[in-house]
């Protein structure tokens, strides 16, 4: 590849659909797949002889849904025993076992041997696919990029995600929040216009994740006051109603229960998402799957009304969350100047309707691209954290909030909240905490982040302790605890007795929980291994792509009535005969060794010389 300055790029890491971006001549470019498609389906596939990303592993899914991977992102930075998880788990076809600390591991099958995949490094393949994408268009090897996630997704899934990129071989410059990058698409040319601050709500609905944020705009200022979401509430939630609706409906009607059948429930999820959309423009579908069951093809209506009354409490959540978060930032939806719909299920009329009747018509705003918003303003962020873009570039400046409060256990379970949520990220916050006992030497805490009272009904981030005090009644030592979150929103947490000055350190990469910098590296060489496994596959195809096209086109050649006349019979069998062998080798060959179709290449434009050389003279 040519040397040129890598550009860094902005990706959209979607639950269904990824979308990348970056920043060149001025303007932010949408860089389309091989397949010339805008977004790729986050979908990873192990076939028989090779492991497919994107489009191809999509296609795949129907054929081979053990081993096609998708919705990885409802399982990032989670436990195995999340109630989420396990959800998901029973609606998936492929197997997702509890790995060691409770992490999920994804199984599949690869070449013949079964292999365990974390939810990272199937991200980490994506993105991968994704970081392809952006080197064929630009000519030169990508590093740096801003990945964006849900505003609501707590420390865990941030730092997953991010180890996902590390995994890659990416350098994440920054995790942004995707209804800040969607703000940022909205706002960046209006920058001029915003001499004064205008209030913008992103209602972000994607494919497995829900957010809301009020922005507050003024000049290149893009003001984060308040966000909420659920990490599990998306257009999957929806097409699961719609799936597990039919799944009853063909139960009643056929006496047939097709929940175990994970190829049957492949495809007919693929026609409910279709369904889905179709109904975004008519008000009334069908669902339709030939032969879903041996001897029986499926066929049956589905209304607009029957879709919405399906879906009806994820809708009113999606309400109630947006109710919340302007309570949150104190603004009254009568101050919200414009509402901003991003994310594909945005698209759904029934939430477009709630939305109308929430804040007003005049003030939905559509005209933004529901599906590359995310990832354009990551790609604003990308230039100007390389220092790429341009002086309107240059100008932005973000502000985001934390999504979830975060604090430490005291006496009785009770949560002591150093950061509130919706606080301005980057903060650094500490809180004085004592003993409890007389003497005590030792005083451990437990991190945790969530809205709830009672400690430990809220997220386990860590523990850490501050031991070496000395003896002294309770309540005299004082510890001060020091919360620091970073420009990523990830939390970095450390305690200092106030006598002795006595450090004591707790970065969050939980030894029990997530990924250790050895797993990392293992994965990174891993990553490494497939991707040259992945190439060494292309090679071989290209090579045998390369034997088949020249006998197929020879044989076209060969039955070229005007070119036979010039060459003798005993030839042209010669000529067929050869042809006929190549094909036969083919078929028997599906994977061969470069070197043997090369060879046989050879072969066969030896034995075919008489004829090109006809074909040549007659030019
Ligand atoms: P995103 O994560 O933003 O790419 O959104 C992907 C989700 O949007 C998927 O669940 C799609 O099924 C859904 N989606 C895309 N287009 C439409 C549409 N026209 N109507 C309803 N849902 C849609």
């Amino acid at each position: 590849m040519a040397k040129k300055v890598a550009p860094a790029i902005g990706i959209d890491l979607g639950t269904t659909y990824s979308c990348v971006a970056v920043w060149e001549h001025d303007h932010v470019e949408i860089i389309a797949n091989d397949q010339g498609n805008r977004t790729t389906p986050s979908y990873v596939s192990f076939a028989q002889e090779e492991r497919l990303v994107g489009e191809d592993a999509f296609h795949n899914s129907a054929i081979d849904p053990l081993n096609t991977i998708y919705g990885v992102k409802c399982l990032i930075g989670r436990r195995f025993s999340d109630p989420s998880v396990k959800e998901d788990i029973n609606l998936w076809p492929f197997r997702v076992l509890v790995g060691a600390n409770d992490r999920p591991k994804i199984v599949v099958n690869y070449k013949g041997e079964e292999k365990q995949f974390s939810a990272e490094e199937i991200s980490s393949m994506v993105l991968m696919k994704m970081k392809q994408i952006a080197e064929t268009y630009l000519s030169c090897t990508v590093k740096d990029t801003v990945i964006t996630v849900p505003a609501y997704f707590n420390d865990s899934q941030r730092r997953a995600t991010k180890d996902a990129g590390v995994i890659a071989g990416l350098n994440v410059k920054r995790i942004m929040d995707e209804p800040t990058a969607a703000a940022l698409a909205y706002g960046f040319h209006k920058i001029k216009d915003y001499s004064k601050p205008q209030n913008v709500f992103v209602f972000d609905l994607g494919g497995g994740t829900f957010d809301v944020s009020l922005v507050n705009i003024r000049g290149g200022r893009f003001e984060v006051k308040a966000t909420a979401g659920d990490t599990h509430l998306g257009g999957e939630d929806i097409d699961n109603r719609v799936l597990n609706y039919f799944v009853d409906e063909f139960l009643r009607k056929y006496k047939k229960d097709i929940r175990n059948n994970s190829r049957a429930l492949r495809r007919l999820r693929s026609a409910c998402e279709r369904a889905k959309r179709s109904l975004s423009t008519n008000t009334v579908t069908s669902v339709q799957v030939d032969c879903l069951y041996p001897d029986i093809d499926f066929c049956c209506k589905l209304s607009r009304d029957r879709f919405d009354d399906l879906n009806k409490d994820l809708f009113t959540k999606c309400i109630e969350l947006t109710n919340q978060c302007l309570k949150d930032a104190e603004v009254n939806k009568s101050d919200v100047d414009i509402v901003v719909l991003v994310g594909g299920s945005s698209r759904i009329p029934r939430v477009q309707q709630l939305l109308k009747e929430y804040f007003g018509d005049k003030k939905l705003h559509r005209n933004i691209n529901q599906d590359e918003a995310v990832a354009y303003g990551a790609a604003i962020l990308a230039a100007q954290l390389s220092r790429q873009g341009n002086d309107m570039v240059n100008k932005v400046v973000l502000s985001d909030v934390t999504p979830l409060s975060l604090g430490v256990d005291i006496i009785g379970d009770v949560t002591s909240i150093v950061i509130p949520r919706n606080t301005s990220v980057p903060t650094k916050k500490v809180k004085a905490f004592t003993t409890t006992t007389d003497d005590q030497t030792t005083v451990a805490f437990k991190v945790y982040e969530g809205e709830r009272l009672q400690a430990s009904k809220n997220l386990l981030l860590g523990m850490f302790e501050i031991s070496g005090l000395s003896p002294a009644p309770r309540g005299v030592p004082s510890i001060d605890v020091y919360f620091k979150i970073d420009a990523d929103g990830i939390l970095n947490v450390s305690g200092k007795v106030r006598s002795s000055g006595e450090m004591s350190k707790l970065t969050i990469t939980n030894e029990e929980s997530w990924l250790r910098k050895e797993e990392i590296d293992k994965m990174i060489k891993e990553a490494e291994k497939y991707r040259a496994d992945d190439e060494k596959h292309k090679r071989r195809f290209d090579a045998r792509r390369e034997l088949d096209n020249y006998a197929y086109e020879m044989r076209k050649n060969v039955r070229n009535l005007d070119l036979l006349s010039l060459v003798s019979k005993s030839e042209v069998k010669k000529i067929e005969e050869g042809i006929c062998e190549a094909i036969s080798w083919l078929d028997l060959n599906e994977a061969p060794a470069v070197k043997a179709s090369k060879s046989k290449l050879c072969e066969l434009k030896k034995i075919c010389e008489p004829i090109v050389t006809e074909m040549n003279s007659q030019k």
